[in-house]
């Protein structure tokens, strides 16, 4: 089937916000994904199909075409490089920051600065583009024991309400960036499968607006 799309959706806390975006787009996964070990579902719409994912792997499975599209979070996306992606929407779900912390009441060295984080390219352009030099230690979760255990001087990661930092003894120092969930589409597919995929596009936009609409 030339016309069939395929979505490639983050799990989590993300998938929970997206659903019913996509609903209102109108494609809903038939099986319930709580209860479904698959990796590939139908949907309602039978040319669309979704994968769930880690979120981290939703850039690559749309850059080299394993999906159309793609729901993921801006930290990720930055991390990636956006290589390969269209990124036409901000769903505005999953809100959170991407910050600097460090130990309360530190202040981060004034020399070279180590750095623990799982965003490593975020990281690195991040102290490079303030002339600061530093060392990027890379950790797959838990980076708030980094500064506790002194392996680092200061870790970036994402801060929602910033309860697990307080939980650790540590505080927020600097803004990298304001995070959102973000639609991604392949640059091959938008181009080929341009009938298919803007109506959808402009369906979850106009979701996105109602949401809005209806905070303010
Ligand atoms: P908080 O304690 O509310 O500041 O939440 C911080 C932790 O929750 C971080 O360690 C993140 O891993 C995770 N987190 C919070 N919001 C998000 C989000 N929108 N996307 C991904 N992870 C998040």
């Amino acid at each position: 089937m030339t016309d069939s799309i395929t979505i490639a959706l983050s799990k989590g806390r993300i998938l929970e916000e997206t659903l019913p975006l996509l609903a209102e787009a109108g494609i809903e996964l038939v099986d319930d994904v709580k209860k479904s070990r698959k990796l590939v579902f139908p949907t309602t719409d039978p040319s669309v199909r979704v994968l769930i994912l880690r979120a981290t792997d939703v850039p690559t499975y749309v850059q080299y075409g394993g999906a159309d599209l793609g729901v993921t979070g801006k930290d990720v996306l930055m991390e990636h490089g956006g290589e390969g992606l269209y990124e036409p929407l901000d769903l505005n779900i999953s809100r959170c920051r991407l910050m600097t912390a460090g130990k309360v009441g530190e202040q981060p060295p004034a020399g070279r600065i180590r750095v623990a984080t799982k965003f490593v390219n975020i990281a690195r352009r991040y102290y490079a583009a303030q002339g600061r030099q530093a060392d990027i230690i890379k950790l797959y979760g838990a980076m708030e024991l980094a500064p506790i255990l002194n392996l680092a001087d200061e870790i970036v990661d994402i801060v929602d309400t910033g309860n697990t930092l307080k939980a650790n003894g540590l505080e927020a120092r600097e803004l990298i960036d304001d995070i959102s969930t973000r639609l991604v589409v392949n640059r091959a597919s938008m181009k080929m499968q341009h009938g298919k995929i803007n109506p959808i596009i402009e369906m979850m936009a106009a979701a996105v607006e109602r949401r809005r609409g209806s905070s303010e």
